[in-house]
C-alpha cells in the first residue's frame, strides 16, 4: 500500500520498484497539483462519502472515486503523464468509462453492505460532533 500526500509518495522500498504503483501515485500527485493541493483533500473525501451512501459498499467508495478512477484507469501506461490533459478526473474518457463499468458490474453482497452502513453511522457520528463544536468556534 503506497498512498500520497503533496509532494511526496509514502511507500515502502519494494513498492518504489513497482513502476504500475509509482505511476498511479504520480497521477495523484499531478491530480492534487492541479487542485492546488489543498481543494483535493474535500474533494477526494466528499466524492468517497456520496459513493459510499449511493453503493453502500466500501470498496465502490473507493473504485469509484474519480481520483481513484483516473489513476486505475492510466496506471498501466507508463507514458500517461506524458500526454495526459488537465482535469482528466472530471472527465469520462474510453478508458474511464471501460474501468468504471468493470466495477459496477460486481454485485455488493450483505456483509459488505452491513460494512458500510457501520462506516457511515462512524462518519456522522464524527460529523455531528465537528458540527457541534463548530458553533463554539464561530
Ligand atoms: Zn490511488
Amino acid at each position: 500500500m503506497a498512498f500520497t500526500i503533496y509532494p511526496f509518495i509514502v511507500s515502502s522500498n519494494t513498492e518504489k520498484q513497482n513502476k504500475v504503483l509509482m505511476n498511479h501515485e504520480n497521477i495523484h500527485l499531478k491530480q492534487q497539483k492541479e487542485l492546488l493541493i489543498i481543494l483535493f483533500y474535500p474533494l477526494y473525501f466528499l466524492n468517497s462519502f456520496y459513493l459510499l451512501i449511493r453503493y453502500l459498499s466500501l470498496k465502490k467508495c473507493y473504485s469509484l472515486n474519480m481520483f481513484e478512477v483516473e489513476s486505475y484507469s492510466y496506471e498501466n501506461d507508463l507514458s500517461y503523464l506524458e500526454s495526459r490533459k488537465k482535469f482528466t478526473c472530471f472527465k469520462n474518457t474510453k478508458e474511464i468509462v471501460e474501468y468504471k463499468n468493470n466495477i459496477l458490474k460486481e454485485k455488493t453482497n450483505f456483509s459488505e453492505k452491513a460494512m458500510a452502513i457501520f462506516s457511515l453511522s462512524i462518519i456522522m457520528f464524527f460529523l455531528f460532533i465537528i458540527i457541534k463544536e463548530l458553533k463554539y468556534i464561530i
